[in-house]
């Protein structure tokens, strides 16, 4: 992918259309309860007798919070009462124990994610009891493969708390910023320093963190050019190895707490388009490589790397420089992938304790995918990954025509060939450097799901 794009204004009006991010293919919206904790149990043993098992990768999911942020999506609890994170941490110990069971022993521990919520709600204390608890359960990979990322809200940490996680294995930090400016910080009811947020990320580089991400948004409220100006000024001083840009999605009939947003401080929709533009162009001035959808790295980082050399993948947490480990969604509302199959725990943490309290997985819906979902989800992945697709790789490993069986998803890429946002030759197809913010318009078409208008209904804009 290229390290610059040309944004122009009439291309983002004419394709910010409602779509998933695809962090899996199918996505949620096609988990049912039909997949229960039987099936899930089966995929393990059968992912456990493969000649080469694949290791693991365990995401946590913390779901509690002290204060809210008024457009946070997230599956969260804002509670002051400590006790009930203890309670949870309790659960997810014996969640832990269910889990163990099931995998052989052959199968280190490669990845290892926290998040959120905010995963450093939990005291140094309790953090330290997951992690040992974890290690009791499941080899972990040597140090110099681990990746160990949490996600930090610097509100809740300080340098000792940075060095901690350093001791506690961590090597990759995220953290959310979203805006510095102290009016769009109060409509968000997010109030972080620039200097707390620097000193953070200081810290991590000094206890030799190999990735640092800052997360930011544009479409906030109160938003304009200047203000989201200022604070790519400090984010670029700050110098993360990478950095996401949302986009804002205001859902405030699918999150209640988006209603303490009033509509009218939002940008209107030309203002977000500017935002937009001109972050893009500082990053990218800045000397981000832009990897793909919202993501931004700096050329050395592995992310930069793995999308310069075609290693890139997608996953749940968005791109990751590792093919698909088996992964283990521990936690409320957490979603696992075993081989071919998704599953997603229980939503809420009382479903959640209830199951595991009774020795049961808390396994609540998922999907198990067909020969079509699978071959769809490797044209969807290499467009989102790579921008471009090899026909032949495909039929070699489907056995199918590419052209024939893919005919109307080429037809309706017909537009986006006209407006040159990719370029569609008889071996394969390729995003233009021009189509490269538009991976999931090109990607869309080779969805199965998203004739059902109800879906569609589902996902946020593209913009
Ligand atoms: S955005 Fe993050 S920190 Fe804020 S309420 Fe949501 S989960 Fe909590």
């Amino acid at each position: 992918m290229a390290d610059t794009l040309p944004l122009e204004r009439d291309l983002l009006r004419r394709y910010d259309v409602t779509g998933p991010r695809y962090t899996s293919y199918p996505t949620a919206a096609q988990f049912t309860e039909v997949f229960d904790a039987q099936r899930y149990r089966q995929r393990v043993i059968e992912s456990n007798e493969d000649p080469m098992p694949r290791p693991l990768s365990l995401y946590v999911h913390v779901p509690f919070c002290r204060t809210v942020c008024f457009y946070c999506a997230c599956n969260k609890v804002i509670t002051a009462n400590y006790r009930r994170a203890e309670r949870y941490l309790d659960r997810l110990i014996q969640e832990l124990d269910l889990q163990a069971a099931l995998f052989d022993d052959d199968r280190p521990v490669e990845q290892l994610h926290l998040g959120g919520g905010t995963p450093t709600y939990f005291t140094d204390e309790d953090l330290a009891r997951l992690i040992e608890a974890i290690r009791e359960r499941f080899p972990l990979a040597a140090p110099d493969v681990r990746e160990f990322s949490i996600e930090v809200d610097p509100r809740t940490v300080d340098r000792d708390r940075i060095a901690r996680l350093a001791d506690l294995g961590f090597n990759r930090l995220s953290l959310g910023v979203q805006d510095f400016d102290a009016d769009v910080q109060k409509a968000i009811n997010r109030i972080q320093g620039v200097r707390d947020t620097a000193d953070v990320v200081a810290e991590a580089r000094a206890q030799g963190f190999h990735s640092v991400n800052l997360d930011l948004m544009y479409g906030l409220p109160l938003q304009t050019p200047q203000r989201l100006s200022r604070t790519l000024d400090a984010v670029l001083d700050i110098r993360p190895d990478r950095i996401a840009l949302y986009n804002y999605a205001h859902m405030p009939q699918m999150f209640r707490i988006q209603r303490q947003i009033s509509e009218a401080s939002l940008p209107p929709a030309e203002t977000k388009l500017t935002l937009l533009i001109e972050a893009m162009q500082r990053l990218a001035e800045g000397g981000y490589q832009y990897i793909g959808m919202d993501h931004f790295a700096l050329p050395g980082d592995e992310l930069a790397q793995a999308a310069n050399d075609g290693t890139l993948h997608r996953n749940f947490q968005g791109y990751a420089t590792r093919p698909d480990l088996d992964l283990i969604g521990l936690g409320a509302s957490s979603i696992g992938q075993i081989g071919d199959a998704y599953s997603q725990n229980k939503r809420d943490p009382e479903g959640h304790a209830e199951a595991v309290a009774a020795g049961r997985l808390p396994i609540w819906r998922g999907v198990a995918l067909s020969a079509d979902d699978r071959l769809r989800r490797d044209v969807i992945q290499a467009v989102m990954c790579q921008g471009r697709v090899d026909f032949h790789a495909v039929e070699e490993r489907h056995g199918v025509v590419f052209r024939q069986y893919f005919r109307e998803a080429l037809d309706e890429l017909t537009p986006l060939v006209d407006d040159g946002l990719v370029h569609v030759g008889h071996n394969g197809l390729a995003v233009t450097p021009r189509g490269q913010f538009f991976l999931r318009n090109v990607a869309m078409p080779f969805d199965a799901y998203l004739a059902d208008a109800r879906n569609q209904r589902r996902f946020s804009r593209v913009i």
